[in-house]
Formats: C-alpha cells, sequence, structure tokens
C-alpha cells in the first residue's frame, strides 16, 4: 500500500458568487485564484449566469433559502479563514448572506459589490443595490466597488473621499476605490484605500493597455481574501491582492473571441 503524507490543511476560503462558464469571472476566477494562493477553496453559488467572454447574456438567481444552506452547511462544517462575497444577484440572496455572516463575527469578510459586467450587462436584480447597504456592508472588513459601482451605491457621487465616507458610514471597515477606470490619460493607476475618516493608503502601479479585462474585480476581491486568510493585517492583504492581480493582468489571455482573462495560473 502507498503511504500517504501527513498534510496539514491549508486556510479556507469561501467564495459566496455566481457561475461565469466562460472561466473568466465569477465563482471560476475566485477558485483560480484561490487555489494560486494555495488556500482551499470552497464555493456557495449564488447564480448561474449565461455569458462569453463579450458580454452576459442572462443569469439565473439561485433561491435564497438554497443559498442559505450551502453556506450555512460550509460554515458548519469548515473552519473558514476568510470569505468573498462577490456578485449575489438578488436582494433576498444579500439578506440570506448577511444574517449568516452575522453569526460568524470574527471571519474578515471582502464583499464585491457586482452589480454590471465588465461588457455592460446587469448581474443584479434591480433592488440589489439599495439593499446592499443596510445588509452586507457591515459585515465588510473590506469593500471593493469599481467607479461604476461607486456610483450607483451613492446616488451618484464621484469625488473618491465623499464616495468613501458614504460607504464607510453604511458600515464597511475599509473601502477600496480602484482606479483603473479614472484619468485613462495617466501612466498610473492609483487604488484608494479609506478607513473611516482617512486615506489608509494608495497603491500605484503602471497602467497596462485597455483589453476590457474580465474577472479583474473578482481576482482582487479574492486574493484580498486569501491574504487575510493568511492572517496579514488589511493594509498588507490589499497590497497583496493589488500586486497579484496586477501581474495576472499584465499576462493577461484571450481564450475566446472578447476580453483577456487574468493571468492566475
Ligand atoms: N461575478 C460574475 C458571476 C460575473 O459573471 C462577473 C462578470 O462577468 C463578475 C462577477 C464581475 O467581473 P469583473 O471581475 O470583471 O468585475
Amino acid at each position: 500500500m502507498a503511504e500517504v503524507m501527513d498534510t496539514v490543511a491549508p486556510p479556507t476560503v469561501l467564495t459566496i458568487a455566481g457561475s461565469d462558464p466562460s472561466g473568466g469571472a465569477g465563482i471560476q476566477a475566485d477558485l483560480a485564484t484561490i487555489a494560486a494562493f494555495g488556500c482551499h477553496g470552497a464555493a456557495a453559488i449564488t447564480a448561474l449566469t449565461v455569458q462569453d467572454t463579450r458580454n452576459v447574456h442572462g443569469f439565473r438567481v439561485t433561491p435564497d433559502d438554497e443559498l442559505r444552506q450551502q453556506v450555512a452547511t460550509v460554515l458548519t462544517d469548515i473552519p473558514v479563514a476568510a470569505v468573498k462575497v462577490g456578485m449575489l444577484g438578488s436582494a433576498d440572496n444579500a439578506r440570506a448572506v448577511a444574517d449568516l455572516l452575522a453569526e460568524y463575527p470574527e471571519i474578515p469578510a471582502v464583499v464585491d459589490p457586482v452589480l454590471v459586467a465588465q461588457g455592460g450587462g446587469d448581474l443584479a436584480q434591480a433592488d440589489l443595490a439599495k439593499v446592499l447597504q443596510g445588509t452586507l456592508f457591515p459585515r465588510a472588513t473590506v469593500l471593493t466597488p469599481n467607479e461604476h459601482e461607486a456610483h450607483a451605491l451613492t446616488g451618484g457621487e464621484t469625488v473618491p473621499e465623499a464616495v468613501a465616507d458614504e460607504l464607510l458610514r453604511e458600515g464597511a471597515h475599509y473601502v477600496l476605490l480602484k482606479g483603473g477606470h479614472r484619468h485613462p490619460e495617466e501612466e498610473v493607476v492609483s487604488d484608494r484605500l479609506f478607513s473611516f475618516g482617512q486615506e489608509e493608503a494608495s497603491f500605484s502601479h503602471p497602467r497596462l493597455p485597455d483589453r476590457g479585462y474580465h474577472g479583474s474585480g473578482c481576482t482582487l476581491s479574492t486574493a484580498i481574501a486569501c491574504a487575510l486568510a493568511d492572517g496579514r493585517e488589511v493594509v498588507e492583504s490589499v497590497r497583496t491582492g493589488i500586486d497579484f492581480t496586477f501581474r495576472a493582468l499584465r499576462a493577461a489571455y484571450t481564450p475566446g473571441h472578447g476580453q483577456a482573462v487574468p493571468n492566475r495560473l
């Protein structure tokens, strides 16, 4: 009989997100990222999307009672070291996840408030944006909206400091405002991390050519969750996540006829 190796379980990162059958974003992106960090990936599926690397063609949301069972079953069995929340799809799913995570206040949670795909297709029912604020934001260790989501969540606010203040007032502990779509004429991209009342850190990297990347937000939020699962502090985790995502985007490939996908391999 072959000898077995006594392998210590790596930290578990639970992603709660939608399926992207093209493999660029969503659960598929998250599991690839979690594997790249050497963590164990657990995954609860909030929605089945139909999409290719160009755009989203539709989605069907998991009923909230089924999502609740998926998440509760994993949390009861496995000591989860960090959670990433991505596409939720519906207000009911946001409430279900917020209720469950409230029972585990010690688990850090990175919340990517996914509303719309890069290609412009909707990834949320109309009532989700309003409900996110009262439910999941208070549970977010780090909230990672892109510029579009930040506008949608703050009634059109554009000044970064005001956006951050409003989202922090809703209960998020840290807000990372991603700079990829801001000032496209500038050579350097700056992502800014805010906590209540102050800017904690700013992270800069050279601008990459715009290849309409698919799955960059998913990769970043999950990479931050992996670093938190490894026990790193928030600022260090955000730096680690941004560095990983930058390297993945620099080495991105185009698997189909549409957008480029971060190389998380
Ligand atoms: N989650 C799912 C399931 C998706 O399909 C997408 C995009 O298509 C996203 C999240 C957001 O992707 P991105 O990382 O490009 O913002």
